[in-house]
């Protein structure tokens, strides 16, 4: 099966200089990249990202951590990325390693590069959608459908008046 994915590289990955090799780790896969930017993450989208996981005790830190905030400039962003190909939810996945980088494959990407901070945090280097659902979700939630090369959701057309837009001078 055809499947879509949201893949970060997160504050961490950036920082330390990660993010050429972390893509290479990902091609193996042969997969498509079909949309990428570079994203400074506000607290709402970081809080909506992680919604499911609020009431941990850890939120927090977690919304700091994708926020980049301990990094600070110039490390406070991620590269979003949307990938597609056959299965790529679980190979994707098998690639990046478990949640937890000490226990990850230490050949995974997390396993590798991953840590665990002083306040329990799981720097684990990349983000990867879990489920056809979520990765839904996600990418709809991190771009926008004209970002993306192919079409992989419905869209819908609409008139939005005195919409104000930022456009190059
Ligand atoms: N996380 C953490 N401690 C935990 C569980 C999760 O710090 O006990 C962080 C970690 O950075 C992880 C993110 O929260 O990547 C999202 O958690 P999830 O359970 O969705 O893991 P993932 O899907 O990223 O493997
Ligand atoms: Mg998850």
């Amino acid at each position: 099966m055809i499947e879509q994915l949201l893949i970060l590289v997160k504050p961490d990955g950036i920082k330390k200089s990660l993010t050429g090799n972390i893509l290479t780790k990902l091609s193996e896969a042969r997969m498509f990249i079909i949309g990428a930017k570079a994203v400074k993450v506000d607290k709402k989208l970081a809080e909506e990202h992680y919604y499911q996981l609020k009431d941990k005790p850890f939120f927090d830190e977690l919304v700091d951590y994708i926020q980049g905030k301990i990094y600070g400039e110039p490390w406070d962003r991620v590269l979003a990325f949307v990938y597609q190909g056959e299965n790529a939810i679980l190979r994707m996945r098998q690639i990046a390693g478990a949640t937890n980088p000490e226990e990850a494959d230490p050949v995974s990407i997390r396993g590798a590069y991953g840590r665990i901070t002083t306040k329990g945090v799981y720097e684990n280097v990349v983000h990867c959608s879990s489920s056809k659902l979520e990765a839904e979700r996600e990418i709809k939630l991190w771009f926008k459908p004209e970002e993306i090369v192919n079409p992989i959701y419905s869209v819908k057309k609409v008139t939005i008046e005195k919409e104000e837009r930022i456009i190059w001078a």
